[in-house]
């Protein structure tokens, strides 16, 4: 096993590093997630209850967390690009 240790990030509030690209709510299999109202913590875990037999003994996707721009850095501002 590979100890690694996670960095720190120093943030007030959940949505200071969130640059508003869409790409988490693009890749949410359960619409769970809006940029407007945020996420769904029911729709989710009703995704997730109905596929837990199917991605068993894992329970969850994971799916708005990676190859996001959020996923590893901060991400640059969309009008930035
Ligand atoms: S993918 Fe990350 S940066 Fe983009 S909207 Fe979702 S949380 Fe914000
Ligand atoms: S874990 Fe999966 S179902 Fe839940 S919000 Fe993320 S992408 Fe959507």
């Amino acid at each position: 096993m590979l100890d690694l240790e996670p960095d720190r990030r120093d943030y007030e509030n959940i949505y200071e590093y969130c640059s508003m690209c869409g790409k988490c709510v693009k890749n949410c299999p359960a619409n769970a997630i809006s940029l407007i109202y945020g996420k769904s913590h029911d729709a989710c875990s009703d995704f997730l209850d109905k596929t837990a037999e199917k991605y068993k003994p894992r329970y969850g996707c994971g799916k708005c967390q990676i190859n996001v721009p959020c996923e590893s850095n901060i991400p640059m501002p969309c009008n930035s690009k």
